[in-house]
């Protein structure tokens, strides 16, 4: 009959869920309380700070929404956009697609700026846009493209909505905790991330940010936002009521201990080592890839670290190289999406994963089984893995 669930012991190196910490799960797995109580109603504060913190913003509206990544898109889009108004959307992979939707779904104009999957966004065609669609009153762009492993410039992205009068909004769901990302300073106006992928948390959180600017345009709406749930102007009497809290919907109370204890872990480490720790792996990674003469498919100076788009070498079979990583090395990645379909494979080094042992993990993983499908190249894993220490002991040597 039924019994419980005992998942296996992955290692998760894909597009996210990243390899939970120790320490978040037990986080979890203490007391439910409730969600009024006032112990909980300090847990909450503290989360907003650690969000403030790990966001680099003091906007007041700076919360958890309580359901994944899509649903803090969404209430970006719901909160601060109304029918009729015009969009300048950037796509260069998936994510931009599904803003679009959001943004049409909002009864409001998508104007699109294309660039190819795997390039970075266009800032001249961006600021061409602009000046086309004087009308337009939000730029939207997304700062980590997960599908393509793609960084695009935010900050100058940023400063381009500012100089047009457009309210700034950015998808950070893969960037939080990975990059440098800061919205104060580069005066971001909007921003969505997840819980899942850098901050190494378990999914189902979507922290959120709004300027003062967004907050005006939220409470000077003419049209009720669609979503009741996702409203922030119900919502921020329950996150922003202080002592006088009142009951909005049941926050997810264990969910929330999760990302308490993953936001602590970032904020004990620092943004700025958490940043260098995910580039040094990348580094590690991309060197050992190379010495296997595999291709990454995105150009230097616009990769992600946390998200490495790897070229699948002619003659090879991607689905089942995936699936041996799975079944024989408890090891996940993802494939590639749309249009890089069976070219690519994605493989995350997020938060908690993202450390020495994984990168030496995934190299010999991947190795062994390019060897034992019977690629015609010679696979020398020690080399491989012999790249990639040699950047490990630099980084040693420069601390
Ligand atoms: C993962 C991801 C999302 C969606 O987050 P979910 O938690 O899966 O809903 C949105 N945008 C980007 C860039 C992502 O990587």
């Amino acid at each position: 009959m039924h019994s419980s669930f005992c998942p296996p012991q992955r290692t998760l190196m894909g597009p996210g869920p990243s390899d939970v910490s120790p320490r978040v799960l037990a986080a979890m797995a203490r007391p439910t309380i409730g969600h009024l109580d006032p112990q909980f109603i300090h847990l909450m504060d503290e989360i907003k700070s650690l969000l403030q913190f790990a966001f680099c913003t003091r906007n007041q509206l700076t919360l958890p929404v309580s359901a994944p990544g899509s649903a803090g898109m969404e209430c970006v889009f719901v909160n601060l956009l109304e029918p009729g108004d015009t969009v300048v959307v950037c796509r260069n992979g998936a994510f931009g697609g599904r803003m679009k939707e959001n943004v049409e779904r909002c009864g409001a104009r998508a104007v699109m700026v294309d660039s190819p999957w795997g390039e970075t966004i266009d800032i001249d065609a961006v600021e061409q846009a602009l000046k086309d669609h004087p009308q337009a009153n939000a730029l939207a762009f997304v700062h980590a493209e997960t599908s393509t492993g793609v960084r695009s410039d935010a900050q100058s992205l940023a400063a381009l909505a500012s100089r047009y009068g457009c309210l700034s909004i950015v998808d950070a769901v893969t960037s939080l905790g990975g990059i440098e990302l800061r919205v104060d300073d580069w005066g971001i106006d909007a921003i969505y991330s997840g819980s899942q992928k850098c901050l190494s948390c378990a999914p189902g959180i979507s922290p959120v940010s709004f300027s003062d600017r967004a907050v005006a345009r939220i409470r000077n709406r003419k049209s009720r936002v669609q979503s009741w749930f996702l409203d922030m102007n119900l919502v921020m009497g329950y996150w922003g009521g202080g002592s006088k809290r009142s009951y909005h919907h049941t926050a997810p109370v264990n969910a929330l201990y999760g990302l308490h204890e993953s936001l602590l872990i970032l904020h004990e480490e620092g943004l700025q080592s958490s940043w260098a720790r995910h580039k040094n792996c990348y580094q590690a990674l991309a060197a050992g890839v190379d010495a296997l003469e595999i291709n990454l498919l995105v150009d230097k100076s616009y990769r992600l670290p946390q998200l490495n788009a790897i070229e699948v070498p002619e003659g090879i079979d991607e689905a089942a190289v995936r699936a041996r990583l799975l079944s024989d090395w408890n090891l996940e990645i993802g494939a590639g999406l749309g249009e890089l379909t069976g070219k690519i494979w994605r493989v995350g080094l997020m938060g908690h994963s993202a450390n020495q042992k994984n990168v030496r993990l995934f190299l010999s993983a991947l190795g062994s089984v390019l060897a034992a499908s019977g690629w015609e190249r010679k696979v020398d894993i020690s080399q491989s893995l012999a790249a990639a220490a040699n950047v490990f002991n630099d980084a040693e040597i420069n601390r």
